[in-house]
């Protein structure tokens, strides 16, 4: 493994980080309040950000250069250091187009979408022109398992009826959400991994119905939001299927590798940030006559955190090593690996950045609550941290069996 970043990867994260010294940090504080006191509206510079960042080629960066012309040709190793740096930031990875679900669902329309279905939805996607959400999860059944999803797909002459409940759905609320990827049940009589299809489903169709944005830890997400949606006896054409009846859990698989090192990316981005504020911040306090960056437990904290995302940082680099050159089903233990130990490893150090910041900590004056509770939802979401343990000790005894 050799993590020497290219030169395209090192001009790329010159650009970012002056692109977020000159029009992201400085709006950083006016952005959280809108969007606080604004519920399910764009901040009003954003598309303008937007504009600037894609005629600055930083835009799309996400989509590995397997794609062909539809990626600006980066390897995962490559964009690892670029989505960092978008992370320092939680919303700003939506300004280069590299924000989830979106990306996730690019992935599958670019992978497995028809030429249609590439034109109605992946271009005005990749364009940044709409917004999508991914609907898998359902609040009647343990979709942490995949193969429980209840809702129902059912061919009818030239269509498809979809009827089922969804939580979680994020990006739904989004005013610039145009379209769903459903995940539901084709043939329920199927092998437990083939009963499932996913769908392309119009935000708009009769039978969609919103029922509530669910908050998180009290905060809304706003603009983006998570929805509950009910699917009413949902009509769209047979051709909005991805691929064939029964290709849905695959195609999920596929869908979630990727999404989760961006996750992790990310999620470093975050850590290491709280962890620059945490040391600024104990340089210029004094208490019991002591600069409080001179005090040992201090001290400790900074240096474990320090190793904490060092770790994590190469094992995720290694991660995406492994997926260019072997491919993601190769990587699966990998990806399992960081999707254990990143989120866990930003809980932990926000935790102690917030410990040092003491009461400013917990208030809206620094993003290091909203760092922690991405760290904390990512426990959960794309597969709680059980079920990635579950899985890799399992591939790991059998491993050593052989
Ligand atoms: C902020 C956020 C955003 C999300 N965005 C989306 C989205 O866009 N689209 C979407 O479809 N879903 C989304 N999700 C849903 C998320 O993927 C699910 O919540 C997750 O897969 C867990 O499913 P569940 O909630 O049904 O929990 P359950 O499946 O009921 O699991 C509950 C708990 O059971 C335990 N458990 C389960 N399996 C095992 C095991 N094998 N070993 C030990 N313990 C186990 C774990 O503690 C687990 O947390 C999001 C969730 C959050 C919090």
């Amino acid at each position: 493994m050799n993590f020497e970043f290219t030169e395209k990867s090192k001009q790329l994260q010159s650009d970012i980080s002056r692109f977020m010294e000159q029009h992201i940090y400085p709006i950083e504080k006016a952005h959280d309040e809108f969007v606080e006191n604004n519920r399910w509206q764009h901040y009003p510079d954003s598309e303008k950000l937007k504009s600037l960042a894609k005629s600055k080629g930083l835009w799309n960066l996400f989509l590995p250069k397997g794609y062909g012309d539809l990626s600006p040709g980066l390897t995962n190793l490559e964009y690892a250091p670029l989505a960092e740096l978008m992370g320092k930031v939680i919303w700003s990875s939506e300004i280069f187009n590299c924000s989830a679900p979106d990306t996730g669902n690019m992935e599958v329309l670019a992978k497995y979408g028809s030429a249609t279905q590439q034109e109605q939805w992946l271009k005005p996607l990749m364009n940044g022109e709409i917004r999508s959400a991914f609907l898998m999860t359902e609040p009647a059944v343990a979709s942490s398992d995949a193969t429980n999803i209840e809702t129902s797909i059912v061919k009818d002459g030239d269509e498809y009826v979809i009827n089922g409940r969804k939580w979680w759905s994020s990006g739904a609320m989004n005013p610039a959400c145009r379209f769903f990827i459903v995940m539901g049940k084709t043939n329920p009589d199927a092998e437990r991994h083939v009963q499932q299809s996913m769908i392309l489903v119009p935000k708009d169709t009769p039978g969609v119905n919103i029922i509530r944005p669910l908050k998180v830890f009290g905060n809304y997400d706003s603009p983006e939001g998570h929805a509950e949606i009910e699917l009413n006896n949902v009509r769209v054409p047979a051709a909005s299927l991805i691929q064939n009846e029964g290709d849905g859990f695959a195609i999920a698989q596929g869908r979630l590798g990727p999404g989760r090192i961006h996750h992790c990316m990310r999620l470093i981005g975050g850590a290491q940030r709280a962890l620059d504020m945490m040391c600024t911040r104990v340089a210029s306090r004094k208490a019991f006559g002591k600069q409080i960056s001179g005090f040992s437990s201090i001290r400790q904290d900074i240096a474990l955190s320090r190793c904490e995302i060092e770790q994590a940082r190469l094992l995720t680099l290694a991660t995406a090593d492994k997926i260019d050159r072997f491919g993601i089903k190769e990587a699966k233990d990998l990806v399992a690996m960081i999707k254990i130990v990143v989120p866990q490893m930003t809980c932990n150090v926000v935790d102690r950045a917030i410990q040092a910041f003491g009461g400013m900590g917990v208030c809206q004056d620094t993003p290091l609550p909203g760092f922690w509770l991405y760290g904390r939802t990512v426990r959960i979401a794309d597969g709680p941290d059980e079920v990635h343990m579950y899985q890799l000790g399992r591939n790991t005894i059998k491993q050593s069996m052989i």
